[in-house]
């Protein structure tokens, strides 16, 4: 019951939060924290702030900008879950780390591809976030092959759908392929722009399905509720805001929030049937928190 002691219907969709990509690299994460050997990292591990603090409580280590080697003994630099790229992990082993990957297979398949369709001549198109780890780590592995089997083919990474239509210099022999947490219909978007430009497009889906199942599942429900509440971080989780994006024309009313205490009242206010999703980042704990507030705010 909530504040006028009526009865509040909180639905959680189906797969919402972590996805087995993010929970398979915090399993390995956690086992290598109980080794008691100083374990650190320097991009983000998963997009979720509240979980990587966690982390660092059972002593996960931050490495700022680290240059210097490791001084004495055995130490973990563990890999995100969105990929190691080949120059950082050759520069964390000559610092004398042991270096771990935690790159989801997914992330892994989709670099594979990537390379070989460079390898295979086509100039490469990459709808995705060039801050992201995951497009890091692929471009160190791209400019790897650029320059040691001296490949003519380009890539070109753009960020939105409409950037596709500045792309006019491509070769005859065009690939497309997108980041594994970018939205089907984006991806679509991204084709048909280049499609309109009368390039001949190679396109190979590597998208996630576990984002995609995440999606539709939310669309359903948002469908059937007053509200639908999005757990998980706008800011820096690329499948969280392609979730907000996606659900947006199907509810009149979508609230993003990190964790339970973001949650406020007047959002709610006369709503009795409320949906939640969450992202592919968010652990079961903050999920559990913001469906167990939303039932009494
Ligand atoms: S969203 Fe998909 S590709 Fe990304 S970590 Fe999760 S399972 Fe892997």
């Amino acid at each position: 019951m909530y504040n006028n002691g009526e009865v509040r219907e909180v639905r959680v969709a189906q797969f919402a939060g972590m996805c087995y990509g993010v929970r398979q690299a915090m399993g390995q994460i956690n086992d290598l924290l109980s080794d008691n050997v100083p374990a650190y990292y320097a991009h983000k591990l998963i997009h979720n702030d509240l979980v990587i603090r966690k982390l660092e409580a059972r002593g996960l280590t931050y490495l700022p900008n680290a240059s210097e080697p490791v001084s004495c003994g055995q130490a973990y630099f563990i890999g995100s879950a969105h990929g190691l790229g080949c120059f950082s992990r050759e520069k964390y082993q000559k610092m004398g780390f042991s270096v771990f990957s935690t790159t989801c297979s997914r992330v892994l398949e989709f670099q594979r591809t990537a390379q070989d369709l460079l390898r295979r001549g086509y100039d490469l198109v990459i709808l995705g976030d060039a801050e992201h780890r995951e497009i890091e780590a692929l471009r160190e592995y791209l400019e790897r092959i650029k320059e040691v089997e001296g490949l003519g083919s380009s890539y070109s990474v753009i960020a939105d759908p409409e950037d596709a239509l500045s792309l006019t210099s491509l070769s005859k022999k065009v690939a497309i392929v997108g980041q594994t947490t970018t939205v089907r219909f984006k991806f679509e978007q991204a084709v048909h722009h280049l499609q309109s430009m009368s390039y001949e497009i190679k396109v190979v889906s590597t998208l996630c399905s576990s984002v995609e199942k995440r999606v539709e599942a939310a669309k359903a429900m948002a469908q059937k509720v007053s509200v639908m509440v999005v757990v998980g971080s706008l800011s820096i989780s690329r499948n969280t805001k392609g979730l907000y994006e996606a659900i947006l024309p199907f509810c009149s009313k979508v609230v993003a929030v990190e964790c339970a205490n973001d949650l406020q009242p007047d959002d709610f206010a006369s709503l009795h049937s409320i949906g939640v999703t969450a992202g592919a980042s968010v652990d079961e704990e903050t999920l559990r928190e913001v469906v167990e507030r939303l039932k009494t705010i």
